[in-house]
């Protein structure tokens, strides 16, 4: 077994130790007998830093990147390295150096998580079932059926008034029968007889084998965000310590940059946005009826210039500017209009070249050919997808060439 340093002193960041065993496959490790290292569990994600030859510090061959540490069956930890430890071998003496950025980062977070679900437990007696950290938020799932914004806001303020009381977070072994007596949080499950509790004075009592902070205004801060519900129960995003003060400065940046979009102040930006969307929708509404309109008197102008023939007006045409949208609008006001004027029917082969290549075939329901079986024709020809009904059918194809000699072809077919 591995003895793990960072079980009495989170704060070691520099340990001198010896390997114990090389690893080259599946991944370049080494096992040591003593490390700070400390390997992902518990919901705590895994230290990084450096793994030095104490006997020759100068050669930099002998300094090893740790890019991930795990625990492995046997108690022993298992310290992944970025490149084969050639350097080492059994017996090494090495010098461990762990990233304290990223370390004291994590014991902020689950330092910060402690203290916040003893917030939850004491103000609405909701255990947290799960506690998840990832690289830039962490969450835990609160078994409760629902969690309202006023619990939210009380529990975050709860949990940063005890990280401003500065309470002594410590650290004792007790028994598992001990353990039994004390009201823990939290009881891992039976697997070995020695606890290791986490004791924030007076507040919260848990058993767990992270690292944590020493006092909790080392923690700095909590700031809740998302919450949703899962399957569990209520899901709650929190960031803490530095993590807490760059959430803040990214969405000020991001709330700014979208204010001066609308040339508002931040706190406006809600009511700015809706206004927009009123707008958008309201223009949207316009644009469809003039849109209708347009389709309207255009479809009226080609019935007029179009004479009858074989007791119907066959309308062809390629547009270059109009999207389908328009020309599936003009196609049933052509079939349509024809038909209730009393002035016989109407077919309409219609294609747009932009901005997506689309052809429709329509006719007044009063004749009988099939415009879904000639849309198909037409779409194999062309090589794109469509069909429809035996009134109305609509296709899409790659590229614009070849449309109007397919209207054309399909045209002759109608006399
Ligand atoms: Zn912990």
């Amino acid at each position: 077994m591995t003895d793990r340093l960072y079980y009495h002193d989170s704060f070691l960041y520099d340990f001198d130790a010896e390997v114990h065993e090389v690893l080259e496959t599946p991944r370049p490790a080494l096992l040591l007998d003593r490390t700070a290292f400390y390997p992902t569990s518990g919901g705590q994600v895994f230290d990084t830093g450096w793994i030095v030859a104490a006997e020759n510090p100068a050669n930099p061959g002998a300094k090893l990147r740790v890019t991930e540490v795990a625990d492995a069956e046997d108690g022993k930890v298992v310290h992944y390295l970025e490149a084969p430890p050639r350097d080492f071998k059994p017996g090494t003496r090495i010098h461990g150096q762990i990233d304290s950025t990223r370390r004291r980062d994590h014991m902020q977070q689950h330092s910060g998580q402690h203290v916040l679900s003893a917030a939850f437990v004491r103000l609405f007696n909701m255990p947290t079932v799960s506690f998840h950290m990832a690289d830039d938020y962490c969450s835990i799932d609160l078994d409760t059926p629902n969690l309202p914004k006023d619990q939210i806001e009380s529990a975050e303020r709860l949990a940063n008034e005890i990280i401003l009381e500065n309470r002594p977070v410590d650290v004792r072994y007790v028994t598992r029968d001990e353990a039994g007596k004390l009201g823990l949080r939290k009881l891992p499950p039976a697997e070995r007889d020695e606890l290791r509790l986490i004791d924030i004075r007076d507040f919260d009592l848990t058993a767990c084998g992270g690292t944590h902070v020493r006092q909790t205004g080392q923690i700095a801060s909590i700031l809740l965000r998302k919450t949703e519900r899962v399957r569990q129960g209520w899901r709650v995003e929190f960031v803490a310590g530095q993590r807490a003060v760059a959430t803040a400065r990214r969405d000020f940046a991001t709330l700014t940059e979208t204010a001066a979009l609308f040339s508002a102040h931040i706190y406006d930006v809600p009511q700015q946005a809706q206004k927009s969307l009123d707008e958008i929708r309201s223009l949207r509404k316009q644009r469809e009826q003039a849109q209708e309109e347009l389709a309207a008197a255009h479809a009226a102008t080609l019935l007029a210039e179009t004479p009858e023939s074989n007791g119907r007006k066959l309308i062809v045409r390629v547009f270059a500017d109009r999207d389908l949208n328009f020309i599936k609008l003009l196609a049933q006001k052509l079939t349509h209009q024809s038909s209730q004027a009393g002035s016989g029917s109407a077919v309409a082969l219609l294609a747009t070249t932009s901005p997506q290549p689309s052809l429709i075939f329509a006719r007044s329901p009063t004749l009988l050919h099939d415009m879904g079986a000639l849309m198909k024709e037409t779409m194999a020809k062309l090589g794109g997808r469509g069909g429809g009904s035996k009134e109305m059918a609509q296709g899409g194809v790659p590229k614009s060439d070849g449309i109007a000699e397919a209207l054309t072809e399909v045209a002759a077919k109608l006399v």
